[in-house]
C-alpha cells in the first residue's frame, strides 16, 4: 500500500514529458542572455500573464523577495495581510534584503481589503515611514486555498494606485485562482504592477517560479536576481519543465474536485471541523480540535495509516491535492480518515 502524500502540490515529480523537454533543451549562459529555453519560458509567462517581461526565478519566495527589492527602498513599509506568505514563511527576508517594515492587516483578502489598503496606506507625517507596496496573495495558502477575485483585487489596485502605492501579486498559485473563478489568468493579473507564479507547484515543474511586470521593472529585479545569488547558467533545463508546466493550468480543475471530495468527506468525521466554503481549490484545513489530539498527534496518526498531512496551526491541519493523487487515492484517503476516524 503506497503513502498517499498531501502535504503540499510542492511533492509533485516531473512528468516523462518534463523529462524529455529537458533532456532535448537547447541551452547557453543565461546571465549573458544566451539561453533560448529561458527566454522562451519568459516570454510565454509574460504573455500568459499580459505583463511585459517576465524573469525566471529560483523559487517563489525568491521571486516575492526580488519583487520587494526592485518595489522599495530602505526604511520603506510594506502592507501585506497577516497571514500572507511574505509575512509569515518568507524567514524574514524583507527586514534582512530590502530593510522594510512589513504591516501586517487582517483582512487583506477579505471583503473589505479595499478599505482596509487605503486605511493602511501612511500619510505624510514626519514619523510615519513611508508606504511604498502593497501585497495581496491569490490563491491565498493560509486563509485555506480561497481566491480573490478580479473585482475584488481591482478595488484593492486601484485604491493603492491613487495613493502611489504599487501592488505585487503573490500568485504562487494564481492559476488554480483562475481555473476555480473559470476566467482568464490575466482577469487577475491585470491589477497589479508585478505577480509572482510558482513553476513548481500544482503546475507540476521540478523547480521555478516566475516574476512578471513592466520591462524596466523586470530589468532591475534581474539585478536583484543576480545579487541573491539567483543568476543561473544553463537554466535551460530547468525552464524546459516549467514551459511543459504552463501547457497543464487546466488540469487543476482535476485538484480542484478532488479537494473538495476530501473535504466533504473529512466534514462527516465527528471531531473534525471544515468550512467548506472556504474549499475553493485544492486546498483543505480541517480543525481537528473536536477529536482531543492537536494537529501534531494527529498528522502522525495520519502517517501510520499511509495519509500524509502537514499542521498548520496549534489544531490546524493542510491537505493539499496535486497530479500525482489520482481520484482513487482520494477516495483511498478519505475511507482512511472518515470509515475509521484515526483512533
Ligand atoms: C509556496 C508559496 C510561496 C513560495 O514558494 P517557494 O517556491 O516554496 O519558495 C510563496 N507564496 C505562496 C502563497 C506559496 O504558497
Amino acid at each position: 500500500m503506497h503513502t498517499i502524500d498531501l502535504r503540499s502540490d510542492t511533492v509533485t515529480k516531473p512528468t516523462q514529458e518534463m523529462r524529455e523537454a529537458m533532456a532535448r533543451a537547447e541551452v547557453g549562459d543565461d546571465v549573458f542572455g544566451e539561453d533560448p529555453t529561458v527566454k522562451q519560458l519568459e516570454e510565454t509567462a509574460a504573455h500568459l500573464v499580459g505583463k511585459e517581461a517576465a524573469l525566471f526565478v529560483a523559487s517563489g519566495t525568491m521571486g516575492n523577495q526580488v519583487a520587494v527589492l526592485a518595489h522599495t527602498g530602505r526604511g520603506n513599509e510594506v502592507i501585506v495581510d497577516a497571514e500572507s506568505h511574505i509575512f509569515y514563511y518568507e524567514v524574514g527576508a524583507p527586514a534582512v534584503l530590502s530593510a522594510v517594515q512589513l504591516r501586517p492587516v487582517e483582512g487583506l483578502h477579505g471583503p473589505d481589503a479595499a478599505a482596509l489598503a487605503a486605511g493602511a496606506v501612511r500619510g505624510p507625517d514626519i514619523h510615519f515611514p513611508e508606504t511604498a507596496l502593497l501585497c495581496l496573495e491569490n490563491t491565498h495558502n493560509r486563509r485555506g486555498g480561497t481566491v480573490m477575485t478580479p473585482d475584488a483585487m481591482r478595488q484593492v489596485y486601484l485604491a493603492a494606485r491613487e495613493r502611489e502605492v504599487a501592488v505585487h501579486v503573490d500568485g504562487a498559485r494564481i492559476f488554480n485562482a483562475a481555473v476555480a473563478l473559470g476566467v482568464d489568468v490575466k482577469d487577475l493579473t491585470c491589477w497589479c504592477d508585478s505577480v509572482m507564479f510558482c513553476l513548481s507547484k500544482g503546475l507540476g515543474a521540478p523547480v521555478g517560479s516566475i516574476l512578471a511586470g513592466t520591462g524596466e521593472f523586470i530589468a532591475r529585479a534581474r539585478k536583484y536576481r543576480k545579487l541573491l545569488g539567483g543568476g543561473m547558467r544553463q537554466a535551460g533545463i530547468l525552464a524546459a519543465a516549467g514551459l511543459v508546466a504552463l501547457q497543464t493550468v487546466d488540469r487543476l480543475a482535476e485538484d480542484h474536485a478532488h479537494a473538495r471530495l476530501l473535504a466533504e468527506a473529512l466534514a462527516e468525521v465527528p471531531g473534525v471541523a471544515v468550512d467548506l466554503e472556504r474549499v475553493q481549490t485544492n486546498i483543505v484545513l480541517a480543525d481537528v480540535a473536536g477529536t482531543g489530539m492537536n494537529a501534531a498527534q494527529y498528522v502522525a496518526a495520519l502517517r501510520e495509516k499511509g495519509v500524509l498531512a502537514v499542521t498548520f496551526g496549534p489544531h490546524l491541519v493542510r491537505f493539499v491535492t496535486h497530479r500525482d493523487v489520482t481520484r482513487s487515492d482520494v477516495e483511498r484517503a478519505a475511507a482512511i480518515i472518515g470509515k475509521a476516524g484515526v483512533s
